[in-house]
């Protein structure tokens, strides 16, 4: 159990506030609010001397552990505005929990989960003028660690630092949502068994990059990765989750150690079962998907991830099978799962799960 932190975090604001751009001039995480969170954490004395500081570039030892061996772990959150122009985060005591599963995974020290959740509060509170209020728009935060410890022999790290850092982010699907199209990927390997897959840590999207940029040349918008053993088995597109509506049922690969356990995914898992409609986590072999497609069942399919919540899949080619799926359009369920989800973020729809939480 990670020990209690209950030091205040000190707070220093910057004498030089950036310009915030108009909500309609915004990318994904170019730019960054003008404050961070930084605490540091060294074996024997725990993790202390949190603090907000202007948004600075960091002083590295070249000798550093996480610039040679990659004892990184990261998450991805929201913050955005409610139609109340309330700032809200979406389940962050889920991002804690994973953050922990990630830090574990790679010997790295695990955070008291209600301080990390202040933590990300207290960042987003001060930079408050950096959520932006448009249908789609938000602060996409940042949490992640590095092992900072001056030394080359390979061992775990004596020494962390936390920071968290936030980007005003613009909508996804400025002009509604957009099917993407996918290659399988058969040659490269996202993860295996027994390594970290189910980890945020940085060597597992390192990896990635020679098959999205393959995958990009072909002209395709990202791979639908499979299993590392026998490549048969469907596992993750891209960096997101994936559902697939086959017969009317949603399938979606079960968390079996290679893939990460995302919480769009949980959060879509709950929507649709309380919708009533047939969920089954389990194994999905492409096989299965080239025989619903070649027997007119596969109906939909879909990513899912923080970022753009719901990515819609219009086709997806597999070697010399090319699957259009749904007449390339975003599928009914599809844009109903993602209006439920952005309406329950936006406060639009009651929030009976309890999914939400205010900032302040
Ligand atoms: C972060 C991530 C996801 C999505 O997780 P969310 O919690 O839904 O944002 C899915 N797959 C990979 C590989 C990821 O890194």
């Amino acid at each position: 159990m990670p020990e209690t932190i209950d030091e205040q975090i000190t707070i220093e604001k910057t004498k030089d506030p950036k310009e915030i751009p108009a909500d309609d001039d915004l990318d994904f995480g170019r730019l960054f609010s003008d404050h961070m969170f930084m605490m540091e954490y060294e074996s024997g004395k725990g993790w202390h001397d949190p603090q907000i500081i202007p948004y600075q570039p960091l002083e590295i030892d070249p000798g550093s552990s996480f610039c040679h061996y990659c004892q990184v772990t990261f998450e991805g959150m929201k913050a955005y505005r409610n139609e109340d122009d309330e700032i809200m985060l979406f389940r962050p005591d889920k991002n804690a929990e994973r953050l922990n599963n990630s830090n574990r995974r790679m010997c790295m020290p695990e955070l008291d989960p209600e301080f990390f959740i202040k933590a990300v509060k207290t960042l987003v509170d001060v930079d408050s003028d950096w959520v932006p209020s448009s249908e789609g728009t938000s602060l996409y935060i940042r949490p992640f660690i590095v092992a900072t410890e001056k030394y080359l022999g390979l061992k775990s790290s004596d020494s962390y630092k936390f920071l968290i850092i936030a980007s005003p982010v613009g909508s996804y699907y400025p002009e509604g949502l957009k099917p993407t199209e996918i290659k399988v990927e058969t040659e490269y390997v996202r993860s295996v068994k027994g390594g970290t897959g189910a980890a945020k840590t940085g060597g597992n999207y390192g990896r990635s990059l020679l098959a999205q940029n393959q995958a990009a040349e072909e002209g395709f918008d990202g791979v639908l990765w499979l299993d590392g053993r026998e490549r048969k088995y469907v596992e993750e597109v891209g960096a997101m989750n994936v559902f697939f509506r086959i017969d009317d049922t949603i399938v979606t690969p079960s968390l079996e150690g290679t893939i990460l356990p995302g919480i769009t995914r949980d959060s879509v898992i709950k929507i649709l079962e309380d919708r009533g409609e047939e969920v089954e986590e389990r194994k999905l072999e492409i096989e299965e998907l080239a025989q619903a497609y070649r027997n007119g069942y596969l109906q939909e399919a879909f990513g899912t991830g923080t970022a753009a919540v719901i990515a819609p899949i219009g086709r997806i080619q597999w070697e010399d099978l090319n699957m259009e799926i749904n007449d390339r359009e975003v599928g009914p369920l599809t844009s109903e799962i993602y209006d439920i989800l952005t309406g329950i973020q936006r406060g639009r729809i009651k929030d009976k799960y309890d999914w939400t939480d205010k900032v302040k």
